[in-house]
């Protein structure tokens, strides 16, 4: 009977290891995702700052900040790669307001600029 009392034990003892291991996994999961939140919290708030000077900066003529420059250089891209999306879906950009207006309008939907025909 003490083999039995013994086995046992040791049967409680190992659930009980195996209850404490999975706990420490539980806080350890717990942890880690609490870091990755203020981690990601941190992003943000360098993400902010950045916005802030990009707007404080953007409009000057010269900037201490080489990334305000390629920023704006890199909306220049986006803006003529819209233009070749309007060429390749043959619509035509607006030359009162700049919107797109798609092919064969006479006037643009946005401002009521009268569309000049260019073929
Ligand atoms: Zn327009």
């Amino acid at each position: 009977m003490d083999i039995l009392n013994d086995v046992a034990r040791q049967v409680s003892v190992a659930g009980k290891a195996v209850v404490e291991k999975a706990t420490d996994m539980k806080d350890t999961a717990k942890i880690n995702m609490e870091i990755r939140s203020k981690e990601d919290f941190i992003q943000r708030q360098l993400a902010e700052i950045g916005r802030l000077v990009y707007e404080q900066e953007k409009d000057k003529d010269s900037t201490e900040y080489e990334e305000v420059f390629l920023i704006k250089r890199t909306y220049e891209e986006i803006d003529e790669l819209k233009d070749d999306l309007a060429i390749i879906k043959g619509s035509t950009k607006c030359s009162s307001c700049g919107k797109e207006v798609s092919a064969g309008s006479t006037f643009c939907p946005h401002c009521g600029e009268k569309i000049d025909k260019e073929d």
